[in-house]
C-alpha cells in the first residue's frame, strides 16, 4: 500500500514512495531551479516519480495517492500555490491539476502547506504520536508551523492556518518581504541567522558557519547566536500563550543545531510563558528529523488528520 510524497522547498524538491507504515521505500531529490518554469519542474518531478515507481514495481493505478507539501500561502481547496515569499515564480500555480495531467485522472492528489504536512507526519510517526495538542515549528529557509488541536490539524478557511513565521517579534529589526516589520522568520530563520551574521562580518556566512564561529568563541557571532535563540524562544512563548499546547516540536535545518538551541529555548519558555503549566511545555526535536517534510507529504494520503 503505497503513497507518493512530494515536498517542495525553497532549495530542493524531495520526492519519495512511502508505505502505509510511514517507511520511505525509495526517494530522490531535485534541486529547485528558480529560473525554470513550474511546468518544467513538475514535468521533472513526474518523470522522477515514475522512474521510482518502475524500480519498485508499483503501478500508478495501485497508488493510494500523491501528497504534495508546498510553501504557503496556498489554496488547498482549489489545489493552488498562491503567493509563497521564497518561490515568486510559482505564484497562482494550479499544482494539483498540473501534476494530475502526468498521472491518471482518478489518482488522488492532496495539497497542504509543507509545515502542516510535516506536523501530520509528526503526529502519525514522529514526536507527536501521543499528543492531542501540539505545535510543530520548522525553522528552515523560513519559519512555518502546523497546529494540532484536539488531535485535529487546524487548517483555516483556505488551508493557511499556522503561518507562524509572520508573528511579529521586534519591529525595530527591519521589514520582512511580506511587508510587516520584524516578523519571526525575518529575524530567526536559517536565512535570517546567515544574513545577520554575514552583515556583521562583511562576507557571506551560511547559518551553520555562524553557529560554528560562535561556538569557537567569536564574540560577534555569539551575540547573533544567542539573540537568535532568544527570538526563537519568544515565538515559542507566543505560541504557548495562544494555544496552550502539551508540546512544541521543532524541526527544519536549523533544528540540527541540537542541544544548545533546545536548552536555550526551554530556558526562555520556563521564564516567560504566562501560566505555570505553560512554563513546563516540552520543547523537543522532530522525531522524523529531516524527513518530516517528505513523510509529511505522503502522510496526507496515509495519515489521519
Ligand atoms: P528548506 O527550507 O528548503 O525546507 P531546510 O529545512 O534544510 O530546507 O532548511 C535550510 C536552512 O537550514 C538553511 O538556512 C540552512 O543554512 C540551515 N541549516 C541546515 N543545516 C544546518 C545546521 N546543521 N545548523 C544550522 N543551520 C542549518
Ligand atoms: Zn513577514
Amino acid at each position: 500500500d503505497y503513497a507518493v510524497g512530494i515536498d517542495i522547498g525553497g532549495t530542493k524538491i524531495a520526492i519519495g514512495i512511502v508505505d502505509s507504515e510511514g517507511e520511505i521505500c525509495s526517494s530522490d531529490k531535485i534541486d529547485m531551479d528558480k529560473e525554470a518554469t513550474p511546468d518544467y519542474m513538475v514535468e521533472n518531478i513526474s518523470a522522477n516519480i515514475k522512474s521510482l515507481l518502475r524500480h519498485k514495481d508499483v503501478k500508478v493505478s495501485d497508488l493510494r495517492g500523491i501528497g504534495i507539501g508546498a510553501p504557503g500561502p496556498l489554496n488547498t481547496t482549489r489545489g493552488m500555490i498562491t503567493s509563497p515569499q521564497n518561490l515568486p515564480g510559482w505564484w497562482d500555480y494550479p499544482i494539483v491539476e498540473r501534476v494530475q495531467q502526468h498521472f491518471h485522472a482518478e489518482t488522488n492528489i492532496v495539497l497542504e502547506n509543507d509545515a502542516n504536512a510535516a506536523a501530520v507526519a509528526e503526529k502519525w510517526k514522529g514526536a507527536g504520536t501521543t499528543n492531542e495538542n501540539f505545535v510543530y515549528v520548522t525553522i528552515s529557509t523560513g519559519i512555518g508551523g502546523g497546529l494540532f488541536s484536539n488531535s485535529k490539524l487546524l487548517q483555516g478557511v483556505s488551508g493557511n492556518a499556522g503561518e507562524i513565521g509572520h508573528i511579529v517579534i521586534d519591529p525595530s529589526l527591519g521589514t520582512c518581504p511580506c511587508g510587516q516589520k520584524g516578523c519571526w522568520e525575518f529575524i530567526a530563520s536559517g536565512t535570517a541567522i546567515s544574513r545577520r551574521g554575514s552583515e556583521l562580518k562583511g562576507y557571506k556566512l551560511p547559518t551553520k558557519k555562524v553557529i560554528e564561529l560562535a561556538n569557537q568563541g567569536d564574540v560577534q557571532m555569539k551575540q547573533i547566536r544567542d539573540q537568535s535563540f532568544e527570538y526563537i524562544g519568544m515565538g515559542c512563548v507566543t505560541l504557548i500563550n495562544m494555544l496552550d499546547p502539551e508540546k512544541i516540536i521543532i524541526g527544519g535545518g536549523v533544528s540540527q543545531i541540537g542541544d544548545p538551541l533546545f536548552l536555550s529555548v526551554r530556558d526562555y519558555v520556563s521564564k516567560f510563558a504566562l501560566n505555570p503549566t505553560g512554563r513546563t511545555t516540552e520543547i523537543v526535536p522532530a522525531g522524523l528529523q529531516q524527513s518530516s517534510g517528505l513523510i509529511g507529504a505522503a502522510s496526507l494520503i496515509h495519515g489521519n488528520y
